[in-house]
């Protein structure tokens, strides 16, 4: 299927790895022309290279933490206006509701709720103003059922899909669309480190606790950034100006929900 966004521009943040990467390698499959960032370089600069040569399209690497308001700045400088906005940060670590201190919340706001929203309110005029774009914010299973271990993701995830609620109806009139895309389990390093945390805590293998955590899921495997990237690229799509507001879970089956 010809996407039809060809020659378009997308900023795609947290992307030199994992999901973020595998929305950038779908959009420049499509023929889009990028911005890529993270904070790390030498996997930022590597994909960058792969994606370009791969695909033909220009890819702008640029190191910086997306979730300061300095590395936000410059990652929003070398972008300039773009077509389409993929939002995206390191998710927080797990813990127990009774130890997250307030710094721990802030912290996780900052990163999952309130720099989303900052880089939404920095592109969303600009689309506006021009009648066409997109956005997509990668979230997580856990705004539709809470993941006990991961309260931090719940509760900062769970602001940032209030405010995509009210919001993206406010702009879709203009021909911009904002969704969200829910990652259940994928293979990922941050899959990785997560069963590493469980086998630590379980005295088991890294091997069993990924068995194990297979076992909940209905599809019996992790997902792929390849799969959720190509959902990403439909929903930038010009096939996807009607889908506005939603929350896409892509989760194997793994959330037990008629709807
Ligand atoms: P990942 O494999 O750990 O990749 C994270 C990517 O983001 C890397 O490129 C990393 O590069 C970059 N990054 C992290 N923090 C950053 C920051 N502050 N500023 C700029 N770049 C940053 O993670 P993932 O599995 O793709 O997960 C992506 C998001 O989806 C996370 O929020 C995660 O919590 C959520 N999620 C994932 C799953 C899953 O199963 N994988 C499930 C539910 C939700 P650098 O380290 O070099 O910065």
């Amino acid at each position: 299927m010809d996407l039809g966004i060809r020659g378009k521009r997308a900023l795609v943040c947290a992307s030199s790895k994992g999901l973020g990467l595998g929305c950038a390698e779908a959009l420049a499959a499509a023929g889009v022309d990028l911005v890529i960032n993270a904070r790390g370089t030498e996997a930022l600069e590597a994909a960058a290279a792969r994606l370009g040569r791969e695909h033909g399209v220009s890819v702008t690497p640029v190191a910086a933490d997306i979730t300061s308001a300095e590395g936000r700045a410059r990652v929003l400088d070398a972008a300039g206006a773009v077509d389409i906005l993929v939002t995206n940060a390191g998710g927080p670590p797990p813990g127990s509701w009774q130890d997250w201190s307030r710094e721990d919340f802030i912290a996780a706001l900052d990163a999952n709720m309130l720099t989303p929203i900052a880089l939404m309110q920095a592109q969303l005029p600009g689309m506006m103003e021009r009648g066409w774009g997109r956005v997509v914010n990668i979230t997580s299973q856990s705004v539709k059922a809470p993941i006990a271990v991961l309260g931090l993701s719940n509760s900062a995830r769970a602001g940032l899909t209030g405010f995509v609620a009210g919001t993206a109806r406010q702009v879709a009139g203009r021909g911009v669309t904002i969704n969200n895309l829910l990652p259940g389990v994928h293979d990922t390093d941050r899959a990785v480190a997560l069963d590493g945390g469980v086998a630590e805590r379980e005295g088991i293998q890294h091997a069993e606790a990924r068995r194990r955590r297979e076992a909940t899921i209905p599809a019996g495997r992790y997902g792929t950034a390849a799969e959720f990237g190509a959902m990403c690229a439909f929903l930038c799509s010009v096939h996807a100006g009607f889908i506005v507001g939603q929350n896409v879970l892509l989760d194997g089956g793994a959330t037990n929900a008629t709807i």
